[in-house]
Parts: C-alpha cells; sequence; structure tokens
C-alpha cells in the first residue's frame, strides 16, 4: 500500500460515514502520488495526515425565534482547515443538506482553490442546516443574528473571513457584517460579498461565474475554438449560474437550459436572463415561472433531465453531485465538448472519469474553474486593508487575468508529470506544491 493509499484508508476509519468528504479527499489524493513519490521527506513529515485534518472544528447551537413565536434550533459549522498560507478564507452555506461532512469536503476543496489564485489565503468553511427558503426577511435577520453572535469569537479580518455560498447572498451577508460590527465595534473587513456601500467590490456578485467563463474562453483559445455561437447548458438559478450564463451569451453562446431544485427549463431561441435575474434575484421565486412568462420555453419537473439535452458546453452551476456516472454518459454520446465546473464537486468520481475517458473533451474542475469567486474576494480584502476601492473596469482586468493564470498553470503541472490536459491532476498538484512548500516551511504544526 502507497503512502497516500494508507491516508486515505486511515482517513475514512477516522471519519466514519463522512461521504463527501470521503469522496473529495479520494478526489485529491490519489492524484497527487507524482508529487508525494518525488518528496519522500513529506511522508516523515506526516504532511498528507496533517493537509486532511482540519486546524480547528467549532460547531455551535443557534437558536432563534420565527415570525409564530416558536424557538427554533439549528446547527452551526466553521471549519478552520488550513492556514499556511494566509488567513482561512472560504464560504458560509445555509442548506438543509449540511452537515459536517459537507462542510469539511468544501473545505478541503477550498485550500487548493485558494492556492491556486496565487493570493495569500488559507481554507475554510461554514454554515448550517438552515434552511432561507420559505422565510421572511426577519427571520433571515434572526438567524444571521444569532449565528453570528457565536461566530464572531472565532473570525476577524487577519484570521478568518467567511463569505457566501448556496443560501448566503448579499442580504445574509449584510445582517451577518451587521452583527459583527455590533459586537466587535469595529469595522473591518472580515466578511466578503459585503454590499458596496459598506466595503464590498465591485464585481465580486459576478466573480464566480465570469471567472468559470473567463477559464472557459481560455481553454478554448488555445484549442483555436470559441464561444460564439455554442449551445450551452448552465444548471442551477442562483449567483453563480446568473453570471455564468450572462458572460456566456456576451461572448456568443446560446445558453438553452438552466434550473433550481425542483426542475429546469429549457429555451430553445436562448434563455432571456432578465427574467430568470427577476424571478431569482428579485422575487426569490421558482424557475417555473420561467416558461409561464416566456412563450418559447418549457418547464419540466425534476433536475436530472437537463442533461439529456445535447449541448457543446456544460456549466453545472448548482450543487454537488449534479451530474452522475449516467448523466456524463448522456452527455459525451450528445456530443459536449467542455465541462466547467462552476459549483463545487458536482460531478461524482465516476462523471469524471467518463468525461476524462471520452475523446477530446476538455474537464475544468470546480477548484480551478470557480476559484474566481474567492480570488475576487481577496481582492475586497485588499480593497478593505487599503481602505480605497477599484473600479469595475480594474476589478474585472484583475479577474481576468488571475483565471487565465490559473488555466495556465494547472495545464503545465498536468504537463510536468506527465498527463498533459488531465486538469483534475494539474489543479490538485498546483495548489497543494505551494500549501505544502509553506507547511513544511512552518515545521510540525
Ligand atoms: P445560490 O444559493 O445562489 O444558488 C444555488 C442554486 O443551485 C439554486 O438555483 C438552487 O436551487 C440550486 N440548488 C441547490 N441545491 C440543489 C440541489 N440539491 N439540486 C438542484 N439544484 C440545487 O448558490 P451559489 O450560486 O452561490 O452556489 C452554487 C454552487 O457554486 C455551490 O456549489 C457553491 O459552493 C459554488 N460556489 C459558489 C461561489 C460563490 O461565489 N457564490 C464560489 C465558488 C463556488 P434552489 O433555489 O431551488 O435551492
Amino acid at each position: 500500500m502507497t503512502y497516500v493509499e494508507r491516508v486515505l484508508e486511515n482517513l475514512k476509519a477516522r471519519n466514519p460515514g463522512e461521504k463527501e468528504f470521503h469522496q473529495a479527499a479520494t478526489e485529491i489524493l490519489l492524484t497527487l502520488e507524482p508529487v508525494i513519490n518525488a518528496h519522500p521527506e513529506y511522508e516523515k513529515a506526516a504532511l498528507l495526515e496533517r493537509f486532511t485534518e482540519p486546524e480547528r472544528t467549532v460547531l455551535f447551537r443557534v437558536p432563534w425565534v420565527d415570525d409564530n413565536g416558536v424557538v427554533r434550533v439549528n446547527k452551526g459549522y466553521r471549519v478552520q482547515f488550513n492556514s499556511a498560507i494566509g488567513p482561512y478564507k472560504g464560504g458560509l452555506r445555509f442548506h438543509p443538506s449540511v452537515n459536517l461532512s459537507v462542510i469539511k469536503f468544501l473545505g478541503l476543496e477550498q485550500i487548493l482553490k485558494n492556492s491556486l489564485t496565487g493570493l495569500p489565503i488559507g481554507g475554510g468553511k461554514g454554515g448550517s442546516d438552515f434552511d432561507p427558503k420559505g422565510k421572511s426577511d426577519r427571520e433571515i435577520m434572526a438567524f444571521c443574528q444569532s449565528f453570528m453572535t457565536e461566530l464572531y469569537r472565532h473570525i476577524g479580518a487577519d484570521t478568518d473571513v467567511p463569505a457566501g455560498d448556496i443560501g448566503v447572498g448579499a442580504r445574509e451577508v449584510g445582517y451577518l457584517f451587521g452583527q459583527y460590527k455590533r459586537l466587535r465595534n469595529e469595522h473591518v473587513g472580515v466578511l466578503t460579498g459585503r454590499g458596496l456601500s459598506y466595503g464590498g467590490s465591485l464585481i465580486r456578485k459576478e466573480a464566480t461565474g465570469y471567472g468559470l467563463v473567463y477559464m472557459l474562453d481560455e481553454a478554448m483559445k488555445t484549442r483555436g475554438d470559441s464561444l460564439q455561437g455554442k449551445t450551452v447548458i448552465v444548471s442551477g438559478s442562483g449567483n453563480v449560474a446568473i453570471y455564468a450564463c450572462e458572460k456566456a451569451q456576451q461572448l456568443g453562446a446560446k445558453v438553452v437550459a438552466m434550473y433550481d431544485s425542483n426542475g429546469y427549463i429549457y429555451d430553445p431561441n436562448g434563455i432571456d436572463l432578465s427574467v430568470v435575474k427577476q424571478i431569482k434575484e428579485v422575487e426569490r421565486a421558482r424557475i417555473k415561472e420561467y416558461a409561464e412568462r416566456v412563450p418559447s420555453a418549457t418547464y419540466t419537473e425534476g433536475c436530472k433531465g437537463i442533461w439529456t439535452i445535447p449541448c457543446d458546453v456544460a456549466l453545472p452551476c448548482a450543487t454537488q453531485n449534479e451530474i452522475d456516472g449516467e448523466s456524463a454518459k448522456t452527455l459525451v454520446a450528445n456530443g459536449v465538448k467542455y465541462v466547467g465546473e462552476g459549483a463545487n464537486m458536482p460531478s461524482t468520481l465516476e462523471a469524471i472519469e467518463v468525461f476524462q475517458k471520452a475523446n477530446g473533451v476538455v474537464f475544468l474542475p470546480a477548484k480551478a474553474a470557480n476559484a474566481g469567486g474567492v480570488a475576487t474576494s481577496a481582492l475586497e480584502m485588499a480593497q478593505s486593508s487599503g481602505r480605497l476601492y477599484w473600479s469595475a473596469e480594474e476589478v474585472d482586468a484583475k479577474l481576468k487575468t488571475i483565471m487565465v493564470n490559473i488555466y495556465r498553470n494547472i495545464d503545465n503541472a498536468a504537463k510536468k508529470y506527465g498527463f498533459e490536459g488531465n486538469y483534475v491532476m494539474g489543479a490538485n498538484i498546483a495548489g497543494f506544491e505551494k500549501v505544502a512548500d509553506a507547511m513544511m516551511a512552518h515545521g510540525i504544526v
């Protein structure tokens, strides 16, 4: 058994039942074999054992009162995974499916993603099993205030800087920041994704979706290809999905389908994004409404069918494991040429294998392809520290440069170890090398 295999086996035994965490650790560690083999000193320093064990895990109770006066209790999490290259950084997710395994898989991925941005940020992640859907604004505020009343002790502008994720957008970040400021009496960049009136950065809202398409565009350019006239599927209809769709459309693509957790819309004329924004960002309603407002569109209950629609480009931007092996096979059979992951771990291990074995399919893995969000969060931190604002053009240009650089780095790392075009390996290796180097420099900590 190799060192990597032993670490994985141990990790599964010591963290029983954490299936998402096992999945992410397996995907990452198995691709690191070539680096580990080149560095026998890593095993002596138990580097992988330390890399896969969070530095700190905070679990807490979040009590709040709903509009009927009923006391509710949710679970709160913050996993401070790795601070070797900078303060912990990573979003907060509010969704009923959140548990320790989900937060740990996201945190582990985040370490490498943040390293890939080239910026000084470590990895962390947090959230709650609270479901914001159907809650009043007052209930959301009450929950966020209670959540921050515990979290504020553990975070700080130079320690740990959370941001949004599923279920945590501008509204939630606003309430969380307001409570932090009140408790600490300091106006600092402790959260990113803040509103523009109180320290936020232009382009942060768009950054993950735009960044995904900037990387895709670069991958296409190096192959003499472009998005012009391509048929695209974007799953989800939240923050990442909406801005991935917007940038893909700006570059000439036709986005024909999107979904939320109830079902998908198909519009062969191309999605009218202003209608989606009105439904999802303004009304906070269901995507089903789109088909009631746009005559060329149809709505189908359930999500999985979206992957049976023929397309050139698939951009999964909703949640983990939304493309399984079967859906991947259907996409390939229907001629997909590019898969860019906007969501975290949207493809199962089986699906990744299908994409990588298929001839000519370019697969851009999440930790590289969706790094534009956290990269722009780091730009927001820089602006906060400098007490200044950069223009939208400036932030957008920096984002684009970062995404192109990440693409080149993962491409080079894959080539360096003899796996040309395997961006899963390229991203894991390029992200890991820097973190490993910093961890070795710090001694056994
Ligand atoms: P949002 O909450 O804004 O949107 C999530 C979207 O995905 C919604 O349309 C939601 O539908 C859908 N969705 C959630 N769960 C499921 C499910 N089980 N099945 C089908 N659809 C589902 O989140 P974001 O757009 O911020 O995040 C999307 C993904 O991108 C996540 O994986 C996140 O970790 C990742 N990501 C986000 C970043 C960011 O900057 N926001 C940065 C990097 C990665 P519904 O409304 O019905 O719940």
